[in-house]
């Protein structure tokens, strides 16, 4: 392969990373959907297919909803909130008033999952720098071994303008690859052949009263990085657990207003890299000078360096992955009095760990997981009065679970006998930390009053 026009990004050395899984799984987006359906018909729920949202009225009580169902029959629900999960053309946020802002970009892309004869190197991201385009090649495995995705040069694009045709040929597709690929590939055996054009556009308002946004009905970018569907589940974990609390009659309503507060800036950063990232693509995908400085750039400096540093290989994954996502400015996580100076801080990912419990080995993440915030005491369990956690957790019955982390003790603690996941969450006696449903820390603080703690969730719900 020539070392200068194309580059091989390996799936599954990652860098040094708290994650029980260090590596990319590339699976289609329907396979996805699967598993998530697989989910909820095992705790008894359904999608209902076919079914379309036609009218929304909201008044002081809730929102009146208009559906239509295949059949043509009509009927009307009434609904507390109303999450518009309903894609870029969003009617939910139509109906909500919030406005879309941005643009299209002027470039066609095209798609084709399928196989390739050549020599692209297996189960990794092939990236090609060709004399008049880029092509990448991901790993799909199912239902065919690739998913190619260009720019099509301006010429091609042309003729191939989605708007008149969405439709791609094999022949034409071919035709793209052999500008973009500097090495000889015949594509053949296509599954899914597309051109497309992508808007980057973000609602100004991720709620408007008893009306939510979330996915693409919030956000819709270019797909370089792959990000786009990942972060509308984001999304919608993120707003998942604060709606059921609510509804429960068990969360107040601050809960709901912080889901704008902290998922509108990772959307906003999204778009920003996504476009940035776009730009260096479109630019080298043009050809001419420019596009030779770029390619140099990213293929010969930018990526080989950043491959070659675990420590940068570990960030471009936490990017990527989203692992690195947190809320630090969100107004519903708080830093406790006295305050921890390491570890992670309220509103970050609470990081993975091994430990034991019962000399069996686990993973802090297996343990503390669950629709429920997790109160972890850190430090030797005789620290804390078990009156009192009881109290704590009889008045908070259902949505707190309370555990130890220490070095050693009785059989439910989490056991950390090096201290390796003490010194990750920055303990040096006793801490307290606070886990939300979605695994960000709620709270923190050092020592081992349970005050601040108490205020805490007497903040977010109430009971
Ligand atoms: C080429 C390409 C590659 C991509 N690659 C990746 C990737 O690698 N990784 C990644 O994370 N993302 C990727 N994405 C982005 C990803 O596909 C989207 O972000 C994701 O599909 C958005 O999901 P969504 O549920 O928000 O919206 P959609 O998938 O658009 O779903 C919206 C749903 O709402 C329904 N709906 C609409 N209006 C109504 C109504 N009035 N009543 C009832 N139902 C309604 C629609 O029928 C549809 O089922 C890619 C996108 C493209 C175009």
């Amino acid at each position: 392969m020539n070392a200068k026009k194309s580059f091989v990004v390996p799936f599954d050395d990652i860098g040094p990373i708290d994650t029980e899984f260090p590596f990319i799984l590339f699976i289609s987006q329907a396979a996805t959907e699967g598993v998530l359906g697989d989910h909820l018909a095992s705790v008894g729920q359904r999608v209902d297919r076919g079914v379309e949202v036609t009218s929304l009225v909201a008044d002081n009580s809730g929102v009146v909803c208009t559906l239509r169902h295949l059949d043509g029959g009509e009927e009307q629900v009434r609904a507390d909130f109303v999450a518009g999960c309903d894609g870029a053309h969003s009617f939910v946020r139509k109906a909500a008033d919030i406005p879309f802002k941005g643009d299209a970009y002027p470039e066609t892309f095209v798609l084709g999952d399928v196989e390739v004869d050549g020599a692209i190197i297996p189960n990794a991201l092939n990236l090609f720098f060709g004399a008049n385009g880029v092509a990448a090649f991901f790993p799909l495995g199912r239902p065919r071994t690739w998913r190619m995705i260009a720019i099509a040069p301006p010429e091609v694009g042309a003729e191939i303008n989605p708007t008149d045709r969405p439709q791609l040929t094999l022949d034409e597709l071919q035709r793209i690859a052999d500008v973009s690929v500097p090495i000889p590939l015949r594509l053949r055996d296509p599954d899914w052949l597309a051109n497309f054009r992508l808007h980057h556009r973000q609602a100004e308002h991720y709620r408007s009263g008893r009306f939510f946004l979330a996915g693409d009905a919030a956000h819709v970018h270019s797909p370089a990085g792959g990000q786009g569907m990942n972060t509308g589940l984001q999304d919608a974990w993120n707003l998942g657990w604060k709606l059921a609390l609510v509804v429960r009659g068990v969360g107040k309503d601050r809960l709901l207003d912080s889901y704008e507060a902290e998922r509108l800036p990772v959307g906003r950063f999204l778009l920003r890299y996504t476009d940035r990232l776009f730009g260096q693509f479109a630019r080298a995908a043009k050809g001419g000078v420019i596009a030779n400085i770029v390619r140099t750039v990213f293929v010969r400096i930018l990526l080989p360096r950043v491959m070659a540093s675990p420590k940068r290989r570990a960030r471009a994954f936490r990017i990527l992955s989203q692992l690195g996502i947190r809320y630090r400015s969100s107004p519903i996580v708080q830093e406790g009095q006295p305050g921890l100076n390491v570890g992670p801080r309220p509103g970050d990912r609470f990081p993975d760990a091994p430990v034991t419990v019962r000399s069996q080995a686990t993973r802090l993440h297996h343990e503390l997981i669950g629709f429920r915030f997790h109160l972890l005491l850190c430090g030797p369990e005789t620290a804390w009065d078990s009156a009192e956690i009881l109290r704590l957790e009889k008045r908070y019955a259902g949505l707190l679970s309370t555990r130890h982390l220490s070095r050693a003790g009785s059989e439910s603690v989490l056991c950390d006998p090096t201290g390796s996941a003490l010194a990750l969450l920055g303990v040096q006696d006793q801490a307290v930390y606070i886990i939300r449903p979605d695994g960000h820390v709620s709270y923190r603080s050092a020592g081992a009053s349970l005050d601040g703690a108490v205020a805490h969730l007497a903040n977010l719900l109430t009971k």
